[in-house]
This record gives C-alpha cells, structure tokens and sequence, in this order.
C-alpha cells in the first residue's frame, strides 16, 4: 500500500506557516517557492518509488527546503585559514593583502570613485595614474602601467614591441609557470617568433652575439621562477644582456616574475633579483607580478622606458588586459608602504617571512598550552608563488599524533572556516608562519571540536 499523494500539504498550505515566512525573509520570495515546489516534486517521486515511506510532517518538508535554499547558496569562494606555512600559496590565493590595503577596497567598492576622473580639472582622467606615479617614484621607472596579471603584462609587451619579429632567449629560460602558462607559448600567442640561444644547462653571451646579428625586436629575460638548475650551468647576466642587445639597438625585456622589492637575503633566504636591480642593469621594460612578493593584489606592472611603455599603452590588448579600481587601489596602498618603508611591518608576506624561529615557536607553544596535546617539533616553512624555489624558512610547527591523519585533515577543511594543514611523518602539523593572529582562535577551536569527537 503506498501513501496517499493527495494528503501532501498544498504549496500555499506550506507558505503559511511561520517557518516558510522564515525562508522567505531570508531568501526571497521566489526562490522559496522554487525549493518548496522542488521538494514536493522530489517527495511524490519518492513517495511512488517506494511504497514503505509515509508522508512527512510540513516541519520536515520544509526543513529539507531550507537544505536546499542553502546548499543553493553555497559560495565556492570563501576565505580559509593557512597553516601549511606555504607564505605565496598559489591555491590559497597567494598575497594576503595589508590592513590599510583592504579599507582602501572597502572604501573605493561601497561608492565611487576618481578611477577615471581628474579632480582638480573636473574632466575625464587616466586610470593609469594612480598606481603609475607611485611606481616611478618607488623603481626610478621613466613610466608604468599596470595590467590584470603578469601572464597579460608579458603577452602584451610581446605583442605590442615584437609581432613578427625575432626574439631571442636562452633555452634554459623557456620555462613553465604552472596553470599552463609557458614562455614560449606566450611568445607564440603574441606573434613573435622565438629564437632560442644555448643549450638547457648553459646559455652563453655569445650566443646572442650571434642571435643577434640578424635583425631582432627583443631579448627576453625570464625568471627561472620555480625551478632551478644546478651543477655545471652558466646564464649571462643581466647586465651583458643589455650591452650586447643595446649595442644593436635591440630593447631587453626582463621578466621578474615575483618581483622582489626587498633584499630576501635579510631572512636568511637565497637571492631573489629585485626589481632595483633590474632598473640598474639598464633594462629597458620589467615585467613582473602584484601578488608574489611585491604582497600586494593580482596585477601585472610593467615599468621602464618611457616611449616603450606609451607603445605597450596604446595596443588594443592593452584595454583587454586592464586593472580594475580594486586592483589599482589595493596596489596603490601597498606600494605606499614600500615608500614609507614600513612594507616588512605592514604587508603579512613580509612580516610572515621576517617573523624568527623563535617567535614562531613561542607560538606554537601557545597552540599546545590551550590545546593540551601535541609537541611542537622543527620544520621548514616555503615562500612559494614561484619564488625562490627549494628555499625553505626555519621554523616551529604544532604536531599531532592522531589517527587516521588525513581523515584529520578532510575534517579541518569541512570546518567554519575551514583549515589548510599538511601532514608530515605521519603527523598533522600546523605551521603559525602563516597563520594570521586574528585567525588562531578559530584554528584552535576547530582542532579542539574535531579532538572531541575521535
Ligand atoms: C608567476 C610568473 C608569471 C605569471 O604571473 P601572474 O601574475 O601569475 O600572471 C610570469 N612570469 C614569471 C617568470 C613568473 O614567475
């Protein structure tokens, strides 16, 4: 005997009742009736297939209505907490951004804005300014500008200084960054044909001596970025790059990938080239990232010669690729604390990277005190964002010994919010390097929810 379909309660019997004007508050009207409906559908399909069920109290329908609504909303994009110690973790969104950074988004998103707008003339504006002028001042650049990634700021310095034309490399320099992005399908994309000089191992500057006794647009310098070769190798350095390319006339663009402002030697890392140094080498246009350890937004800054960057400026692609106000703001802010130098203070990348072993493990001791249970042990934290590959950072993290590990992990990431940990020898370890202050009593009580039920 199956249940009677017809004692279901009506839509409109269901709408009636408080709970359902609860869901329509929160969710609207429309949407609503849309989950009711689709719950009555499913229930009657159900009821029919098996005859065992009975028909549910209103309460119950609605409650798996509002299962819906919400499962309905659900964002995908939403905020995490890292305790991987991985600082520029590219899953995780790389660059956490600056107080001051994230209340000039606030403020520049909640109204409008000069984006393209001349206060004092009160006419039309350039949206190039406003992060422009800050860089010039910042890099000593003649000009700037300031596109939606590096990816784009390389494709578009190709395509507008290069099309059709010869531009050398070295081979050991044709190199994936991740996410499919490849220097020498980006030189394809742009139409430049490439040349490339050397072999794997060793690239040498006459190599490009004879590259460029034929007419070329372009040397191109690229960050080895996440990789490194080691034993018997040899580049030519920046600086010989651009005496032999100079000496035919031919413009060096460098692709600094992370974008270094600051020396990372003073954290006890290897070299990272900076942007400083490329200026000094003669560069003629860097290209590099806003988010790898410039710590600032995504974004893509191209600087240097001031004719190069107008033509770069002027190319269709140009308008395609352009930052958006959040963008140009959010950089703005975190380029003034470069100016101010208080960018190792203010900006978290740095302060995470210059944050001491010690203090670290006074931290995570801290985690073990409240939590009762662990031992803090060495590790190593990484920089990441294709930056400073095989370099680690010393540190101190908090270690559990529970069972089933990774099950331990799956259930840190179902938290709210949830938890990026990693598991080491068999230990779920959680690193205080990246963790924001503000962030350490979720983490704890997470841990401590998930401890109480295994
Ligand atoms: C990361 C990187 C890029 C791409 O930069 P995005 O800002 O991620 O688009 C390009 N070139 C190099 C050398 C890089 O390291």
């Amino acid at each position: 005997m199956s249940a009677d379909l017809r004692a279901l309660p009506a839509v409109e019997a269901l709408l009636q009742t408080q709970q359902a004007a609860n869901l329509v508050a929160e969710y609207g009207r429309p949407l609503t009736l849309e989950a009711i409906r689709a719950e009555l559908t499913d229930l009657r399909r159900r009821l029919k297939e098996n005859g065992e069920l009975t028909i549910p109290e209103r309460g119950q329908i609605l409650d798996a209505a509002s299962d819906r609504l919400e499962s309905w909303l659900r964002t995908t994009l939403v905020p995490v907490i890292n305790a991987t110690g991985v600082v520029l973790h590219t899953n995780l969104g790389r660059a956490p951004l600056s107080r001051a950074a994230m209340n000039a988004a606030q403020s520049l998103t909640t109204g409008y804005c000069t984006l393209e707008y001349d206060l004092a003339k009160g006419v039309r504006g350039s949206r190039s300014v406003h992060a422009e002028e800050l860089l010039k001042h910042l890099t000593g650049a003649e000009a700037a500008l300031v596109v939606n990634n590096n990816a784009a700021a390389l494709l578009l310095c190709l395509s507008a200084l290069a099309r059709r034309q010869r531009v050398v490399i070295a081979r050991s320099q044709l190199v994936e960054i991740g996410g499919g992005f490849r220097v020498p399908d980006v030189m394809n994309q742009s139409g430049a044909k490439l040349v490339e000089v050397g072999t794997t191992n060793r690239v040498h500057r006459r190599d490009f001596e004879e590259a460029l006794n034929e007419p070329a647009a372009l040397v191109l310098r690229a960050h080895h970025s996440n990789f490194r070769i080691l034993g018997f190798t040899t580049e030519p350095s920046l600086e010989e790059l651009v005496e032999v390319a100079h000496a035919r006339g031919v413009i060096v663009l460098d692709d600094l990938g992370s974008g270094a402002l600051l020396n990372t030697e003073q954290y006890g890392l290897a070299h990272e080239p900076t942007v400083q140094e490329s200026m000094k080498a003669g560069a003629d246009l860097i290209c590099f990232s806003g988010d790898k350890l410039l710590g600032g937004p995504q974004a893509g800054i191209i600087i240097g010669k001031a004719d190069l960057v107008a033509k770069v400026k002027k190319h269709p692609l140009a308008r395609a690729v352009r930052a958006d106000k959040l963008a140009l703001g959010v950089l703005a802010v975190t380029l003034t604390h470069y100016l101010k130098n208080e960018a190792e203070r203010e900006i978290p990348i740095w302060r995470m990277i210059g944050t001491t072993p010690e203090q670290i493990e006074a931290r995570a001791q801290r985690w073990r005190a409240v939590l009762d249970l662990g031992e803090v042990i060495e590790a190593h934290s990484a920089v990441g964002g294709g930056s400073l590959p095989e370099e680690t950072l010393r540190t101190f993290v908090l270690a559990l010994n529970v069972p089933q590990p990774n099950k331990f992990l799956a259930r840190l990431r179902a938290a709210n919010p949830p938890v990026i940990a990693r598991v080491e020898n068999e230990l779920v370890v959680f690193d205080p390097r990246t963790v924001l202050p503000e962030e350490e009593g979720a983490l704890l009580v997470a841990v401590k929810n998930i401890l109480g039920k295994i």
